[in-house]
């Protein structure tokens, strides 16, 4: 590879040699879960020893997954959420304080209200788009991680990385990036300061909604052998054909990305003009709030667009049932575009918390079909 490949090559290329044994361009699928040793306690061939530790195909997507963060090392586990788990257990003991955006990802504040809360962890909501709210959040000395989704789930909010890690690493915390939705392509978290960027790659990274994953990607040695530890003693990891899948969804991130946020912002600016939406969520329209920080922080605004109708709840459902090329179901990320109620949907679990969403909020999955059947179903979708 040239010395500073660009981000499309280490997509194709970083920890994907052709295999040594055979010359096979692609990465196989290293399906075995132990390996000979030369010896008793020797050396090792390859060294590896046991795949819930480490296996070929796991080692090339967490290469891969570093070298499109700009991290040094990657982890590749079963799901996001095993991927989030993984790392809460790493950095956080009892007693600690999370700081997490207000709309996070239903399952993140979940998995910390409901099972980590019970071993002592404190998880407090704050609008991550909101600089002073944040810093009245962070508890010095207190608080163990100041976690960020940027834009936010499901209500495409930007929050400041930089500003953030300022914040946070002045207090002592550490700063945790969700970057599902932008993808490396669109953020780069640990450049504006982050610690550690974690990934669904069940979404935007596998790219073909045919695969569970997640990842976690630090350029801290220190973080990095503490997550290493527990990847292999937890054991939620990638397996070797999960591993392959995103491996080959990572090939075509940035050509995806550019066409997702192609007909997302199509699509952003119909519904925008369109008597039948109340609220057009999304970054890249002028009059979105956080529209000049992505500007900065982003290359482009994603495939994600939230919006609000006229006529309430009702009116909302009805609108998920009705559209024929876009697809009602939950997950985002995937070539074909979805459509989500996240009140009844993704974010039911939250109901009744500060993390609850309007009943009248829809949000899409903007997929990379052709943007004229995506509008005409659209309207179709909003005049039944
Ligand atoms: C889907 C998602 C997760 C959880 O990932 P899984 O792969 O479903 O476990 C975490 N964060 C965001 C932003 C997500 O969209």
């Amino acid at each position: 590879m040239p010395e500073q490949p660009g981000f499309s090559t280490r997509a194709i290329h970083a920890g994907q040699e052709p295999d040594p044994a055979t010359g096979s361009v692609i990465t196989p699928i290293y399906a075995t879960s132990t390996y000979i040793q030369d010896g008793v306690g020797g050396t090792r061939t390859g060294g590896y020893e046991y795949s819930r530790s480490a296996n070929p195909t796991r080692t090339a997507l967490e290469e891969c997954m570093a070298a499109l963060e700009g991290g040094s090392r990657g982890f590749a586990f079963a799901s996001g959420l095993a991927a989030e788990d993984t790392l809460l257990r790493s950095i956080c003991e009892p007693g600690s304080h999370v700081v997490l955006p207000h709309d996070a990802y239903g399952g993140t504040f979940r998995l910390l209200d409901k099972v980590h809360r019970r071993w002592g962890i404190v998880a407090d909501p704050a609008p991550i788009s909101d600089l002073a709210a944040v810093e009245r959040a962070i508890r010095p000395g207190e608080t163990t991680a100041v976690w960020i989704e940027t834009p936010t789930n499901p209500l495409l909010a930007i929050a400041d990385i930089a500003a953030i890690a300022d914040l946070a690493h002045a207090a002592g915390a550490l700063v945790v990036v969700d970057n599902t939705f932008a993808t490396p392509y669109l953020q780069q978290p640990l450049a504006l300061g982050a610690d550690v960027v974690l990934h669904s790659t069940t979404k935007y990274c596998g790219g073909h909604s045919d695969v569970v994953g997640g990842a976690l990607v630090v350029d801290d040695e220190e973080i990095a052998e503490k997550l290493k530890f527990h990847q292999n003693a937890i054991g939620a990891v990638a397996g070797p054909f999960d591993a392959w899948l995103v491996l080959r969804g990572l090939k075509t991130l940035a050509v995806r990305m550019e066409r997702h946020s192609d007909n997302a912002e199509q699509v952003a600016a119909f519904l925008a003009g369109h008597s039948a939406v109340r609220e057009v969520f999304f970054p890249g329209l002028d009059s979105h709030p956080g529209h000049d920080l992505a500007k900065r922080q982003m290359r482009r605004y994603g495939g994600m667009v939230s919006f609000r109708v006229t006529g309430g709840e009702q009116h909302a459902l009805d609108v998920c049932a009705a559209t024929k090329v876009i697809t009602l179901g939950e997950s985002l990320g995937g070539v074909e575009s979805l459509i989500e109620h996240p009140g009844k949907m993704t974010h039911a679990s939250v109901v009744g918390t500060a993390l609850e969403v309007p009943g009248d909020l829809i949000r899409l999955s903007v997929g990379i079909e052709d943007a004229d059947d995506l509008l005409a179903d659209l309207d179709q979708a909003l005049a039944g």
